[in-house]
Formats: C-alpha cells, structure tokens, sequence
C-alpha cells in the first residue's frame, strides 16, 4: 500500500461550480409484486423495512412494505454479485465466466461484459469470448475497439498514449474511460462499484442514498502529465458542472478515487439528481470524502474493505503538529469556502480539521452527539447546511466541539 503523505500536496481539490439538478427518469428493469398479485414494473431506487420506494419515469412512488411480496431489482441484484465478486479471483477465468453468466441472468450486462473481459485477459485467444464481446476476427489478430478505431487486442493498451485512444468501459454506476490498460480499467471500475456500494453501506442509514440510474463519468489518464491542465499539477478532481470525474494512473491504481467518487456521488445524489435539494457546504463536501476515503481499505485493487472508523494518519499527525493558536476555529471550519480548499496555504491543516470535525460528530461514543450530527446530515442534503443550522442543532455541545481537534 502507497504511504499517504504527511503533508496533504494542493491537488485534493473539487472545482465548484453549480450545475442544474436534472431529472433521472429510469427505465422500468425492475419488478415488485404486491401481495394481491399485482404486478408493477420500475426502478427500485430505495427499500427499507417500511417502505420500497418505486420509480416509474420520473415519479417515485412509495410502497408500504407489508402490501408486498416480492421484489426483484437490480440495485438488490448488483449488491449480491459485487459479493460473489469479492471472495473471486480475477486470475481464474472459470470464476470469471461464472460471474459473468450470474450478471447475464440478473439482467446486470455491463458487469457481464467486464468479467469476460477479466476471463480474455487469461485467455488471449479463447473465440467464443472475442465473439461475446463483439471484437472482430482480422486474419490471425482480434481486433478490439477503441474510441472510432479498431486496433489489434494485443496492442491496445499501447494506444492509450493519446487519450482519445483510451478504453471505454461502462459498469452498472460508472462510464469509464482509462488510458492506463484494460487490466487498470477493469479494476478501476470494480472499485467505484465496491465504493458504491460501501458508501450506501456507511451512510445509507443517516441519509436516504437513492439507486443512482444515471452512470457518473469518470476519466483515468495515463499519468499526471496526460491530465487536461486545470490548474498546475492537479492529480485529481471532480468537476460539478461536467459531472465527471478526473484523476490519473500512479502506482498501478486511480489516484485518489475514494475522495474523488465521494464528490460525485454526493453530487450525483443531492446537487443533481431527481428533486435534489442543492450543494453541501464546501466544509461538509471536503470532510465527508475525506471521511469515506479513510474508511475505506483498498490493499487489493477493486475490493476495497469498508472499515468501522475513519483511519486518517497523516490529518492526525497534521493536528498534532498544529500550534493551539493557530487551530481554526469551529466557525472557521465551517465557513471555509472551495477556494479555501485549493488555496496552498494552510491547506494541510484546513483539510485535518474538516476531517477531524466530521469524524468526531460521526462517531462519537455519546448516541445524541452521534444522533445530531446526522439530523445535520439530513438538513444539509435538503440544502440547508449552512453554518447556522450547525450552530443551532449543536448549542447544546458547543463547548465539547474543540475536542474534535485532540
Ligand atoms: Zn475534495
């Protein structure tokens, strides 16, 4: 595992801009059975112990849990074979075609297509596969398509030198495209769908994280120097009013994608999708994807492992290293602007805290701490998370917020 830098360098940025909510119409792929027998056919985008929750165009309609009997959707379905996923290795080809024909039966076929890629990397010259995926039979060469070009299987990766030459892979969630090898591009996209899925897992229960049915952008360069010049060495970051994620091949994985994939869900989720209510306060916005990057363990590429706490060494040793005097105040933190965010100075420490902030009210040992902040929650995701909403929701704790920095 890369060690994280003490120092937290000036390209962790997200560049703000506000971007029109658009509706998610989304095509009917699921069923839910009444107890009645009636059938009704939508996207399930939510389910818990109440209610399923049923869009069919652009109208979600609520269920009462006890009038159904059984639910088939693709949400449910993609979570189960993410699992299955997990405990298989991508070097088996037979485990990979197994998944492969799961995702056919679920009604799941961008992972279909993604495992059978992992099972042709194991077997060059296997026809039926090469057919499966639609690659064309050229005398004694396969070949694959890249952007409006078809060029040779074993080539392929060598192309991405010009991004326009990049792979383009969908998954359920994701449209990637990567220019680091379809080893990168496969694995990459099975990590934004494990993150996907452990970001409902940490905070589906605080706020109600609707199935996402539209697929978020996402761009891999080669390496850094392949990025579209933003602003200097930027190496990743997420773009609002594109609504596509940027980032860079280092060390074999997508730079940090964890902090990156939390912009754009939550963008995705409450500044963009059906009847979102707005944008996160920049402090929130930085502190949950520092929060979530720092839950996630990512030893193995596209498996990542959603631990209990946020683990955060370097925002730790950062706070240490901070003089008492020059902490930010709670307010401060608060108020702290995007351009705070990317401004080099002092940037370490602003990040430490709004980290530190967050994961003090999150997980608090006091329930009533830990209940108030995800009122917070609530009240930001239905865009009033202003620093006077935090304010009043925590006056009764305001004397135990500086602990937040210890
Ligand atoms: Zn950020």
């Amino acid at each position: 595992m890369p060690a994280r830098p003490a120092q937290l360098p000036p390209f962790l940025v997200c560049l703000a801009a506000l971007a029109p909510a658009m509706a998610q119409s989304a095509p009917p792929r699921d069923r839910v059975v009444l107890v009645d027998g009636k059938e009704l056919r939508g996207r399930v985008v939510h389910e818990d112990a109440n209610e399923v929750l049923l869009r069919v165009g652009t109208t979600d309609k609520a269920i009462a849990r006890k009038l159904v009997r059984e639910v088939h959707a693709v949400a449910a379905h993609h979570r189960e074979l993410l699992q299955q996923w997990r405990g298989s290795s991508p070097e088996d080809p037979v485990a990979m075609l197994r998944l492969a024909r799961q995702a056919d039966e679920q009604g799941l076929p961008h992972e279909a297509r993604l495992f059978r890629w992992y099972a042709l990397l194991q077997r060059p010259d296997d026809v039926e596969l090469h057919n499966a995926l639609g690659n064309r039979r050229a005398g004694k060469q396969w070949l694959v398509a890249l952007g409006d070009k078809r060029v040779p299987f074993d080539r392929a990766d060598a192309m991405g030198v010009d991004f326009a030459a990049a792979w383009r892979l969908r998954s359920e969630h994701f449209d990637l495209r990567c220019a680091a090898g379809l080893r990168t591009t496969l694995d990459t996209l099975l990590e934004l769908e494990g993150q996907y899925h452990a970001f409902h897992a940490a905070y589906g229960d605080a706020v109600r994280l609707l199935e996402l049915c539209e697929p978020i952008p996402v761009h891999v360069y080669r390496d850094r120097a392949q990025m579209p010049q933003q602003s200097g060495a930027i190496g990743a970051y997420y773009k609002p009013d594109e609504a596509t994620l940027f980032t860079c091949c280092e060390n074999g994985r997508a730079y940090a994608l964890a902090h990156e994939a939390t912009h754009a869900l939550l963008h995705h989720t409450f500044g963009r999708a059906l009847r979102a209510k707005g944008e996160l306060p920049a402090w929130l916005d930085e502190a949950w994807a520092e929060h979530f990057a720092g839950r996630l363990q990512t030893r193995v590429p596209g498996k990542p492992v959603l631990l209990d706490r946020s683990v955060q060494p370097a925002h730790r040793t950062t706070l240490a290293q901070i003089a008492a005097d020059e902490l930010l105040t709670v307010q401060r933190v608060l108020n702290l602007q995007q351009g705070d965010f990317q401004a080099s100075t002092g940037q370490a420490s602003k990040y430490a805290q709004a980290w530190a902030l967050f994961t003090f009210l999150c997980e608090h040992d006091d329930a009533a701490i830990r209940a108030t902040f995800v009122d917070y929650l609530r009240q930001a995701a239905a865009g009033k998370g202003q620093s006077s909403t935090f304010r009043k929701l925590f006056a009764p704790h305001e004397r135990l917020l500086p602990d937040a920095w210890r």
